[in-house]
């Protein structure tokens, strides 16, 4: 199944979600793919550590190399298609060669997990358009919740339901929405809520996804639960 992880607005936890889920799947023995999708402003890598991975999904997407060639197994047992920071390589992709790169390797796969870029471009459009499911992150504040709600609505124009939704940041501000109002207006089920953690940011530093870094912390147990429910684990 191909997952893309994506939301309207940026920052809101897009590649935290992307990164922690693959290892949560890898854990439960999925064999997971995660595919840093967004091109221009690459940071998965970086939470696997192997931002500097050359060949990249940039020299796959350029037609250099095999997609194989640009596929590393991480220490978590997660496999990583690493996208580099670099803007030659960014200037050298064509995206248009996203579809076909990533059904040739889906089926290896149980999960391929793309964490796309934020905004509604024509890169997002192919990040949706080759999905199985379309994953939001949303933060409880008004305008991630309306940005949600059209690229959600784009999702299912490009034939991509929505999965459900990952209510992350949870208890940083006052005057937060609350679950039920964020499911009524993105008409779509919230699968987890993941609180603010300042052990997301700490793993970030050291270059880990939260869960590599403290599995028990409450956004690793957060995430934990996400993956046991797409896993369909009790
Ligand atoms: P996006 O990929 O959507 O731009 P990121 O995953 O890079 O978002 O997250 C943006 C910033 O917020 C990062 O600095 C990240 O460490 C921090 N962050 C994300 N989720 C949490 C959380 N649950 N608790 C604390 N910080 C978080
Ligand atoms: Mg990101």
């Amino acid at each position: 199944m191909i997952i893309t992880v994506a939301s309207g607005k940026g920052g809101v936890g897009k590649t935290t979600t992307s990164a922690s889920l693959a290892v949560a799947l890898s854990k439960f023995g999925k064999k997971v793919l995660a595919i840093d999708g967004d091109i221009s402003m690459a940071n998965l890598g970086i939470l696997f550590n192997m931002e500097k991975k050359k060949p990249s999904l940039h020299e796959v997407l350029s037609g250099e190399v095999d997609v194989r060639d640009a596929i590393y197994r991480h220490k978590t047992g997660v496999y990583v298609l690493p996208t580099s920071l670099s803007l030659e390589g960014y200037k050298k992709s064509d995206i248009d060669l996203l579809p076909d790169v990533v059904n040739e390797v889906a089926d290896d796969f149980d999960y391929v997990i793309i964490d796309a870029p934020a905004g509604l471009n024509r890169e997002m459009a192919t990040h949706l358009a080759v999905a199985d499911r379309l994953l939001l992150v949303v933060t409880p504040e008004m305008f991630s919740i309306v940005d949600a709600v059209r690229l959600k609505e784009s999702a299912e124009m490009a034939g991509t339901p929505l999965m459900g939704v990952v209510l992350n940041r949870v208890g940083r501000d006052f005057g937060e929405l609350g679950r039920d109002e964020i499911e009524m207006l993105i008409k779509g089920k919230v699968l987890v809520e993941v609180p603010e953690d300042e052990s997301v940011r700490a793993a970030a530093l050291k270059k880990m996804s939260v869960i590599e870094y403290r599995e028990k912390s409450p956004a690793s147990q957060a995430y934990m639960k996400l993956a046991s429910m797409i896993a369909g684990d009790p």
